[in-house]
């Protein structure tokens, strides 16, 4: 029953407040890692790098504590949306550069001299043209 008690409590606390999204968890957990991190790191640099650590560590613990309580929800929703752009940008240039890494030994990538744009050919062909699919431009390479 304490249990049932103490979650009516917190509904009681965060009602009308804007409680826990995306970037709450990632506020969250990432205090905990660099709260972590300055454990790990109490003895180098004389504490400095530690103490570095756990500063910006309850920063982004209070931040998120601030964001849970607050009661301005469309600034808050704003801020996660910001967050999930920045998240996604990331995730697909981390899946990006792992499609690179995993075709590494039939593929070659090139960056187009005429709109940057990376193009993919088959690898040991020798040296080839290669034309831009986007702009048309044509460069040779070898692959
Ligand atoms: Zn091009």
């Amino acid at each position: 029953m304490r249990n049932g008690k103490l979650s009516q409590l917190m509904q009681q606390a965060l009602s009308g407040r804007y409680g826990s999204d995306q970037l709450g968890r990632f506020l969250s957990q990432g205090s905990v890692g660099l709260l972590v991190l300055s454990f790990l790191t109490r003895r180098l640099a004389s504490g400095r790098l530690s103490s570095l650590f756990s500063s910006v560590g309850l920063a982004l613990l209070f931040f998120c504590y601030y964001r849970m309580f607050s009661r301005d929800i469309v600034r808050r929703e704003a801020e996660n949306h910001w967050y999930l752009e920045k998240e996604w940008a990331l995730r697909d240039w981390f899946s990006f550069r792992k499609d690179r890494y995993d075709q590494r030994k039939e593929y070659a990538f090139f960056t187009c001299p005429g709109c940057k744009q990376i193009v993919r050919v088959p690898k040991n062909k020798g040296k080839i043209r290669i034309t831009c699919r986007r702009c048309g431009y044509s460069f040779d390479k070898k692959t």
